[in-house]
């Protein structure tokens, strides 16, 4: 393709995403594709001659019955992964730009860039300067490079010291039992297996016990084994439960473990002073995950590692070979060796256009205009007979569930799975069902960049309704 036809198609293609924008609120939300229709509609081999992109569109809109709406105003599925249009543009002149940050001389621009960047969504989350960040792709990815570092820091096991196998004492990791399943996750990957990964109990609030933790730190030294990484969630995924941090960074102080916070969700939201109570003691973390790619709004991918003593992380991920020395070296950055992969995107250019579009004042308004919103719906919940909420509403979304008079718990569950099922085929909104300590109950996530009161007001209604005409046999 030459850069006229580039040109041509390309405005083409951005009137097909404006228009795809302009008409979300009416699509139906969940995609209701079954299964294989999708790949149904591709050849089963690959074009042997060239046939141009001018029939693109089509091709492109035969897909949508497969695409599920994240940016629809109706979405309250998971949590918000928004994508605005400034983050489109960003990913387009970065793929545009065609650079491959494998080293800081691979592209100066793109590691200095996402140093800028990095420092100043530090400075919006409230976090003190000794934290440097990196951007990652997930938090998954976060939460693992974390563990490997702690790993190493316990272990200095890049030193030839024989790794993990040559370890007399077995070390151990402590996460609540309501973390995200990228953390048990990571702690398998990273090898500190499954007979040695502890989940800590949580409170009627769903956050970790720090009195449970410390029990379960006390008894694995008293059996022979080394503690050494707690994991601690700031917005646990099923219901946004806060751990209470400075309990538990005390507690790796007094023990000596490594600190991570994962953020994921609701780092989000300590760009809002009025938040910041909510992990308070984060300035003892070692390392923290948060993801503007949720509720922020930088599109995905976008995960940011803020680490208090890199030469840690650097030591468990550094490589060094000749092709990629420069006379930089020592003065610079090389942020390869501040996660897994070599090759890296110019991500952070995403994060520039959020910020020159919308400003730290414009993002901190739409999260307020989202807590808002959740605390209209809480409020209503809390008033209706029959409603629930079952759990505390620290952020933006609501974990409730409809009680019809005179069923069983059994029953309630059924209903419950019902009524959600026929709102999410409805196409009308999408929500999530989740289990909670064993019991089926709904999540709404508040928070897609396009929702706003009227939209909330609409889904209540529609929950009512569908609530109350779900009929379960006994
Ligand atoms: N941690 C928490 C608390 C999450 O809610 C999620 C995803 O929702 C993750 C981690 C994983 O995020 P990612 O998709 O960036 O790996």
């Amino acid at each position: 393709m030459t850069p006229e036809e580039f040109r041509r198609l390309g405005y083409q293609l951005i009137d097909f995403i404006a228009e795809y924008r302009a008409s979300l609120e009416a699509l139906p939300v969940m995609s209701q594709a079954s299964p294989g229709s999708i790949k149904a509609l591709f050849p089963a081999s690959p074009p042997a001659q060239a046939v141009g992109l001018a029939g693109v569109q089509e091709g492109l809109r035969a897909l949508f019955p497969g695409l599920t709406h994240w940016q629809s105003p109706n979405f309250y599925a998971w949590f918000p992964s928004n994508a605005p249009l400034s983050s489109v543009l960003a990913d387009l002149v970065a793929t545009g730009l065609g650079q491959t940050g494998i080293t800081w001389q691979a592209s100066p621009a793109l590691t200095e860039v996402e140093e800028v960047m990095t420092d100043w969504l530090r400075q919006m989350f409230g976090l003190p300067d000794c934290f440097q960040g990196v951007i990652q792709d997930t938090a998954s990815t976060g939460t693992l490079v974390a563990l490997l570092t702690a790993r190493e820091w316990a272990t200095d096991q890049s030193q030839d010291r024989g790794g993990l196998q040559a370890e007399a004492r077995p070390l151990t990791v402590y996460v609540s039992d309501q973390a995200h399943s990228s953390v048990p996750k990571a702690a398998l990957l990273a090898g500190f297996g499954r007979e040695n990964l502890r989940l800590i109990e949580t409170d009627e609030d769903h956050a970790m016990r720090a009195d449970l933790l410390e029990a379960a730190i006390e008894r694995d030294l008293a059996e022979g084994r080394r503690p050494c990484a707690v994991v601690a969630a700031v917005g646990t995924t099923n219901t946004t439960a806060i751990d209470p941090v400075r309990a538990i960074a005390e507690l790796c102080r007094k023990y000596g473990l490594w600190l991570h916070v994962d953020a994921a969700m609701a780092g989000a939201a300590m760009i809002l002073p009025e938040c910041r109570g909510l992990w308070d003691g984060i300035e003892h973390a070692d390392s923290i995950a948060i993801n503007p790619h949720k509720w922020l709004g930088v599109a995905f991918d976008c995960s940011l590692y803020y680490v208090r003593a890199p030469e840690h992380l650097i030591r468990a991920m550094s490589t060094n070979p000749s092709y990629l020395h420069s006379t930089a070296d020592g003065q610079v950055k090389n942020y390869k060796d501040w996660g897994i992969p070599l090759g890296r995107r110019f991500r952070a250019l995403k994060i520039w256009f959020t910020l020159l579009d919308q400003g730290v004042e414009g993002l901190q308004a739409r999260l307020r205009r989202d807590i808002a919103n959740a605390r209209w719906l809480e409020a209503q919940v809390r008033q209706t007979p029959g409603w629930e909420l079952l759990a505390p509403v620290p952020l933006q979304t609501l974990c409730l569930r409809y009680n019809p008079a005179g069923l069983s718990p059994a029953q309630v569950d059924r209903h419950t799975q019902d009524w959600v099922a026929r709102i999410n085929r409805s196409g009308r909104a999408f929500l999530t069902p989740a289990l909670l300590k064993g019991r089926w109950m709904v999540r709404v996530s508040i928070g897609a960049e396009s929702t706003e009161r009227r939209h909330v007001e609409s889904l209540w209604a529609l929950m009512q309704q569908e609530a109350q005409k779900v009929q379960i046999e006994s």
